[in-house]
């Protein structure tokens, strides 16, 4: 049965973050009131929300009100504990459910799940005790990363290793936690596909995004990405059958590397809205925060075609001083878009905002990203 939660009814968010507001900006356009719960007084969606719960995300009591007042809750963040959606799912409709979000938050499970799909991945080899390591030895190849296999973003929790005695000292240096051990493929470039796939199992599809990341952190995405229409295809079927194969329901994404030999190989599944999906706020008919909106409350998918070229630059923490940069060099732009999310405080790796730029084609796009990034860096 399709039921519809109407405009009007309320909203759960699990977590505060920039994606969570995103998202209560998109719920309350069409007219929906929004509770978000983050343990945080000053999150970015909490101090937009029709009501903050200020709670843990096992708080059941807290979790219990959030379920009497929700018509639906979904999540921006995918370190929410699975716990915490399968208690909801007790009271109220989750989406995405706690199965789909538990296969998500564990790197090795992750991989696992997306191979055994048949869609490649980097070659990896779990790493849960220093016992483990030697099986590195002439299964995966070196250049490779030993990464924590859980709550790691942005590139942390990571470390490069060039040699088996490189793994050991980064299995210390990581505090002897899970990890993943994987091979560094040599890359070409690398492209995300956002996609929303409703209750019925409908999907729409984004554009492919370019992305660019300095420091493991997502600098800028491309759009339209310049990757082949047979690579295209391809990163978006693999993507599709991913989300198929989670029974996902919402907005999510999957992130591709693109190998020096042409190959799509799945990087990570983002079991939410994602980064490389901001551009959809200015550039497509629908953004991928109205969409997360619509697959939540069972409404119509809406049209996710690109209206325009289009390039996102991250602003990070990095270009505050004293005082926050002056905006005037992306403001007095007639074809740029500035993005802030409200965050009080400014550190070094830390997302604050990100802009948009829409041209006629990507290349004009860079050349005024590029400079409009440049100054920003400031006087
Ligand atoms: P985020 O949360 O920002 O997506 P993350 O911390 O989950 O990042 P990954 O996506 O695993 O980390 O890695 C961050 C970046 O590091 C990748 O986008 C890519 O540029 C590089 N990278 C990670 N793993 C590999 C690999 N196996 N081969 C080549 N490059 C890699
Ligand atoms: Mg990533």
């Amino acid at each position: 049965m399709n039921s519809q939660i109407l405009p009007g009814a309320t909203l759960g968010m699990l977590g505060g973050g920039q994606l969570g507001r995103m998202f209560t900006v998109a719920a309350q356009t069409m007219g929906y009131k929004v509770v978000v719960l983050d343990p945080d007084t000053n999150s970015p969606a909490g101090i937009i929300a029709d009501q903050h719960i200020c709670a843990a995300y096992d708080d059941q009591q807290a979790l219990s009100e959030m379920a009497d007042l929700c018509a639906a809750v979904t999540t921006e963040f995918e370190n929410i504990p699975a716990q915490t959606l399968a208690f909801l799912e007790q009271k109220t409709t989750v989406r995405p459910s706690s199965k789909a979000l538990a296969q998500t938050q564990n790197r090795n499970v992750e991989k696992q799940f997306i191979a055994s799909l048949g869609i490649a991945t980097a070659p990896f080899l779990p790493i849960r005790s220093r016992d483990d390591i030697a099986q590195a030895d002439g299964t995966i190849g070196f250049p490779a990363i030993l990464k924590v296999a859980t709550f790691g973003y942005d590139g942390k929790g990571q470390v490069p290793c060039d040699s088996l005695d490189d793994v050991y000292i980064a299995f210390d240096a990581l505090g002897e936690k899970e990890c993943v051990l994987e091979q560094r493929i040599k890359l070409d470039r690398e492209v995300s596909v956002v996609l929303a796939r409703s209750e019925t199992g409908s999907v729409t599809n984004f554009p492919v995004a370019e992305n660019v990341h300095i420091n493991g952190i997502l600098h800028s995405t491309t759009v339209p990405a310049s990757v082949s229409s047979e690579q295209s295809e391809k990163a978006i079927q693999m993507a599709n059958q991913i989300a198929q194969g989670l029974g996902y329901i919402g907005t999510m994404a999957v992130e591709f590397f693109v190998s020096t030999d042409g190959d799509i190989i799945a990087n990570e599944i983002a079991p939410r809205p994602h980064n490389s999906g901001h551009y959809t706020l200015d550039a497509c008919r629908t953004s991928q925060f109205e969409q997360q909106v619509r697959m939540l409350c069972g409404l119509p998918s809406g049209d996710c075609d690109l209206v325009t070229p289009v390039i996102m630059i991250n602003i990070l923490g990095d270009v505050w001083g004293n005082t926050q940069p002056n905006w005037d060099s992306l403001l007095t732009e007639p074809n740029v878009k500035l993005h802030l999310y409200g965050k009080q405080e400014a550190r070094v790796g830390r997302k604050m905002g990100h802009f948009n730029v829409l041209a006629a084609d990507t290349a004009s796009a860079m050349a005024q990203a590029d400079r409009l990034f440049d100054a920003l860096q400031g006087e």
